[in-house]
């Protein structure tokens, strides 16, 4: 008989979640039910009594992929969500971190670094250091402290063969200095250091590797040397680890993720169990057929093929803009047109392969009045006045916070110059303090008052702040600080404004949800950095890039901004690897859609303050024509031999928009025309031969053409 609880699942899944305490690795493609099968692995290891809630530890990538896990365990059975170790590598490692602070040689109120607060520290280190700037970016630089770090090494461990290695090896050291002595930790620390902290304390390890007896990972095929090195301590020599994961959606190379770890977990812990999955239960045929055929085009992979036994379903649906903002406003309204006919928001997403793309769509889904959610974008808690707020709460955590100090020290301005802050941050890099003590020690010159009166700020808030729930601590702060008073005074603050009130939402429902603990707030708000939003509950259209919509799912799926150079991505068209990573990550985005597919594209766009012209993406010649549905025929698939010619169509009868072949249009951008073609009624689309611009095939609806 088997369990209720794999009553519902296929015999290979069923057999996967009822494995024994032994390694194992369910190997298997998008949508076969692999976090199906972890979690309902979880709640059988629950149920049956083999494991209690504080004896398993789950991770996974993204913040919003760990509420999915929780929220499909405790479906599956009641269970206080607080006492489960469920979350992403970051999360996990904060909340040890914060147990064992000083074991971990951190102070107890530590601040985590986000990678634009990161950068900062970086260029400030430069300065310092009198570098040379242009010989070392302070990107580069960030980029070569992370990746260390990512391989487990500090600046010790690195190795230098020429001056340039040695002086970014120098800075390396310089960095992780003054981390130290501002008690704030990167991202990449959080990691490294929780690794440090169980390799080097041998009782604390043992507590937890006696402690976690399962222990499951999701998106296994994404981890970096460092995840797994720290996946190995915890499951020690008596743990059971079980992975599951799928090759063909490793999108984080770039960021160094591993594929190799499915093959080195395989021997390292001589696997028993391998599980193949290959019926997929999400998307319908079409479009999963699409997904196996762009996968195809990759070399070296472990090769599976998924089936399902769903129809065909809709074709994907594929829509040619003039520009992005046609591109924006078409998805606008027929994301609009899939509510009213009863899809809910929350089920339809909007896809993007770089961040910057979301402006534009943002915009025009404000305009409408439609409620949307950004994942991952950084976008409430990477607001300027919000990122003020943050850095006084900081101050009041840590007044070490060189970052946070440097932020606010003169913010609203207090009279405190460029030269004052100058001469702090001499005082500090000759003493080896923080600038706080620094600026404590007393300032000489004439911003020394005013400096006098910022630390006293500090301090009232520091000796206020304690007992306060808190939403009244941020709003304490924000009246000491005088943000708010400044924001009022601002003639165009209320939308700044209004955030500073929403931040006080956020530590209100963080109080009920969480604690009411001002570094656990601190961190949730760099850890889950965007997916804070006004109005968080409510129904919304879910925006993100396609990184982040790993292992999410979606009724509806646009899939935007399918040029050359946009998607593959200019970085990676030169090598045939990161070439494939980019089409692993196309094929992610295919398998998030359920039931239906738009995939986008515009001839041109703004990004990043130029416009951009380009070809339609090679992935889009990747997926088998019969199975596109092209709505306005702007994009001409290769050996499409295009519509008839203008001859024999100009009987044709006018159509309900006016736009009559032969009639004299101009269109914003794209200058002076003559309409060639038109197909499809009211709504339809015409087919303009611009003077300049050539032909092309426009939807009447977003074309803004004008008759001239
Ligand atoms: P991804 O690779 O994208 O992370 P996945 O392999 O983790 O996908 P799931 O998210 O677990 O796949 O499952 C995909 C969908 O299929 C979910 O909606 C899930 O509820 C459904 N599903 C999984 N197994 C079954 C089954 N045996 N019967 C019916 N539906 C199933
Ligand atoms: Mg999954």
């Amino acid at each position: 008989m088997s369990h209720p609880l794999t009553a519902k699942l296929n015999p290979e899944q069923a057999a996967a979640v009822e494995l024994p305490l032994e390694h194992a690795l369910i190997l298997a493609g998008a949508g076969s039910g692999k976090t199906s099968v972890l979690t309902t692995r979880i709640a059988w290891l629950l149920s049956t009594g083999q494991c209690s809630p504080a004896g398993l530890l789950s991770v996974t990538f993204t913040n919003k992929a760990a509420k999915e896990m929780l929220m499909r365990i405790t479906a599956m059975m009641p269970l206080n969500p607080r006492g489960l170790w469920i979350g992403t590598f970051h999360g996990l490692c904060n909340r040890m971190l914060r147990l064992h602070w000083r074991d971990a040689g951190l102070p107890e109120t530590f601040a985590i670094l986000d990678s634009a607060e990161q950068l900062s520290l970086i260029k400030r280190i430069l300065k310092a250091l009198n570098i040379d700037d242009e010989k070392y970016p302070a990107k580069v630089v960030q980029q070569y402290i992370n990746g260390h770090k990512e391989n487990g090494r500090r600046a010790g461990d690195t190795d230098a063969w020429d001056d340039y290695s040695r002086m970014l090896r120098l800075i390396y050291e310089e960095y992780e200095k003054q981390c130290q002595r501002e008690g704030v930790a990167d991202f990449s620390e959080l990691l490294l250091r929780c690794y440090e902290l169980l390799s080097k304390n041998e009782s604390l390890r043992e507590h937890y590797q006696s402690r976690f007896r399962h222990i499951l990972v999701d998106e296994f095929q994404d981890t970096n040397k460092l995840q797994y090195a720290w996946l190995k301590l915890l499951a020690g020599q008596n743990n059971a680890l079980f992975a599951v994961g799928d090759d063909d959606q490793s999108i984080y190379a770039f960021r160094g993720a591993n594929v190799g770890n499915m093959h080195d977990f395989q021997s390292d812990f001589s696997v028993k169990h391998v599980i193949r999955l290959e019926q997929n239960y999400r998307s319908q045929g079409n479009i999963l057929d699409a997904a196996n055929a762009v996968i195809s085009n990759n070399q070296n992979r472990l090769g599976k093929e998924l089936w399902t036994s769903e129809p065909a379903g809709e074709p994907i649906r594929v829509f040619e803009a003039a520009t992005d903002f046609e591109e924006a406003a078409f998805i606008v309204e027929e994301a609009q047109t899939l509510m009213r006919e009863g899809t809910a928001a929350n089920d339809i997403a909007i896809l993007y392969r770089a961040n910057a793309q979301s402006r534009v769509i943002e915009h025009a889904l404000f305009t409408a009045g439609v409620p949307y959610r950004v994942y991952g974008g950084l976008r409430f808690f990477e607001r300027q006045e919000i990122k003020h707020a943050l850095a006084y709460l900081r101050l009041i955590a840590n007044p070490g916070d060189d970052n946070a100090l440097l932020r606010v020290i003169n913010f609203p301005t207090r009279g405190i110059g460029a030269r004052t802050i100058e001469s702090i941050q001499e005082t500090a890099q000759h003493s080896g303090t923080t600038l706080w003590q620094a600026a404590c020690s007393g300032a000489a010159g004439r911003g020394a008052a005013a400096v006098r009166k910022f630390a006293e700020i500090i301090e009232t808030m520091r000796s206020q702040a304690t007992g306060l729930a808190m939403p009244e601590l941020v709003d304490m702060m924000l009246d000491l600080s005088g943000l708010r008073a400044h924001y009022q005074a601002d003639k165009e603050g209320e939308e700044r404004l209004a955030n500073l009130g929403e931040l006080i939402n956020a530590a209100t429902n963080f109080v009920q949800e969480d604690e009411n603990n001002l570094i656990a707030f601190l961190s949730h708000a760099s850890l889950e950095a965007g997916d804070h939003q006004a109005g968080a509950h409510e129904e919304a259209l879910q925006l993100m890039t396609v990184h982040a919509s790993k292992g999410l799912e979606f009724h509806a799926v646009f899939l935007c901004g399918l040029e050359e150079g946009l998607f593959p991505h200019d970085n990676s068209m030169n090598d045939a690897r990161a070439v494939e990573e980019e089409r692993r990550l196309m094929y992610v985005a295919i398998t998030r859609a359920r039931r239906r597919l738009y995939i986008t594209l515009a001839q041109s766009r703004m990004l990043h303050g130029q416009t951009r012209y380009a070809v339609a993406s090679r992935f889009m010649q990747e997926i088998p024509q019969q199975l596109l549905k092209f709505l306005n025929r702007g994009y001409a698939p290769q050996g499409y031999s295009g519509p008839a010619t203008v001859a024999s169509k100009i009987k044709a009868p006018t159509p309900e928009h006016g736009l009559a072949i032969g009639t004299n249009v101009e269109h914003p951008k794209f200058g002076q025309g003559v309409v060639t073609d038109h197909e499809g009624g009211a709504n339809g689309n015409v087919q303009v031969n611009f003077a300049t611009a050539g032909s092309k095939w426009l939807a009447v609806a977003y074309a803004k053409l004008k008759v001239i």
